[in-house]
């Protein structure tokens, strides 16, 4: 075991002077709003800054208060999301509006608590939201923040596990400050992991404000540090994605309302892969009546847990033949326009909107 350290409060002002001096001016920094920190929290998670941005205003303009997002129609909140993927947090964003409205009179919950009992709202969220917006001293602990306090302490804690998480948040929370102080020491922690405590490569710590207090530099452990258990392998599934396709468009469906995208349009797929011939006789068996069909190219999605990989067969049918199941048909300008498609497909759907109908 290594030396290790103490979390100490020695760390706040040297920490908070560092991020004032370099904080970027991002839109979501402009307000305390609490309904705005919520949004910019949810858009942040798994997706970059400057792909946000965008994303932030359009959805502002459309939805500038709790009550317009509680009464959004789901087709424009997901055309709002639209390329942002993982779109359960969208649905839960308006669930948890409509809990906000019918509960909290319209304005999210000044505490803890009350926040992490809303849809979609984590501890990590809870506690940025706490202390953003509210200056609340709760703490927010993301992989940047355990990354940051394992090498500053030394410790050797797993930082996949939930306990180190929840130790980790325990020790911050006793020396968190309140007020102004508090919001700026959450997005000072996670601005260093982002920007100095970098979680591949040498940190550089001749810039940090940390330096003099971590045990990782004076021991050069930073390879060493965080320890981490290694994640379960991503599973492969193979699908045969139909670009369904008559005079009167290209056909699509609803997913299942629950497991990955839930709820949201897709072209129909069929697991595994068929040979030409192979798929010919499957959906002729379905009573489907084919004019042609032509391999259009293959794309993967990866999810958390699992990659996809499509392989696009594009077959014009007859439409009185398209079987319930396979869902309708849609004018390709309603793909642009107006229908939102998961990122997942992206490739089929340009495919699509190239072709003239
Ligand atoms: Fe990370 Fe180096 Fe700062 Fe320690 S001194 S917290 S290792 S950047």
């Amino acid at each position: 075991m290594n030396e290790h350290a103490n979390l100490s409060a020695d760390l706040i002002a040297p920490l908070l002077s560092w991020f004032r001096s370099v904080r970027r001016p991002l839109p979501w920094r402009e307000t305390k709003d609490p309904y705005r920190v919520w949004l910019s929290e949810i858009m942040l998670q798994q997706t970059r800054i400057e792909a946000v941005i965008p994303y932030y205003h359009r959805f502002l303009s459309e939805a500038p208060t709790v009550k317009d997002l509680a009464e959004l129609p789901d087709e424009m909140l997901m055309k709002l999301w639209e390329g942002l993927g993982y779109y359960s947090r969208a649905r839960n964003l308006k669930k948890a509006a409509l809990t906000v409205m019918e509960q909290h009179g319209g304005a999210l919950p000044r505490n803890f608590s009350a926040l992490r009992a809303l849809p979609g709202i984590g501890d990590y969220t809870a506690g940025a939201i706490a202390s953003i917006a509210f200056g609340l001293p709760e703490p927010a602990v993301d992989g940047n923040v355990l990354r940051v306090i394992m090498r500053l302490t030394g410790r050797e804690d797993d930082i996949a596990l939930d306990a180190t998480k929840k130790a980790v948040t325990a020790w911050l929370r006793e020396i968190y400050p309140d007020g102004e102080d508090a919001g700026d020491l959450t997005e000072g922690l996670m601005e260093l992991g982002e920007k100095l405590c970098l979680p591949a490569g040498a940190p550089k710590c001749s810039e940090c404000p940390l330096a003099s207090q971590c045990v990782a530099r004076r021991g050069d452990l930073w390879r060493q540090l965080p320890k981490k258990s290694p994640k379960k392998e991503r599973r492969i599934e193979e699908y045969t994605l139909l670009l369904l396709c008559s005079e009167d468009g290209v056909a699509l469906r609803k997913r299942p309302s629950k497991g990955l995208l839930a709820g949201l349009w897709e072209f129909p797929m069929l697991a595994g892969t068929f040979s030409e011939e192979e798929l010919t006789k499957r959906l002729s068996s379905l009573g489907i009546k084919i004019h042609s069909l032509t391999p259009c190219g293959t794309s993967s999605h990866i999810f958390t847990h699992i990659t996809w990989n499509m392989h696009g067969m594009r077959v014009l049918i007859d439409p009185e033949t398209l079987p319930e199941e396979f869902g309708a048909f849609f004018h390709p300008a309603r793909l642009r326009d107006e229908i939102a498609v998961p990122t997942a497909y992206r490739y089929f759907v340009e495919q699509i909107l190239k072709e003239d109908f």
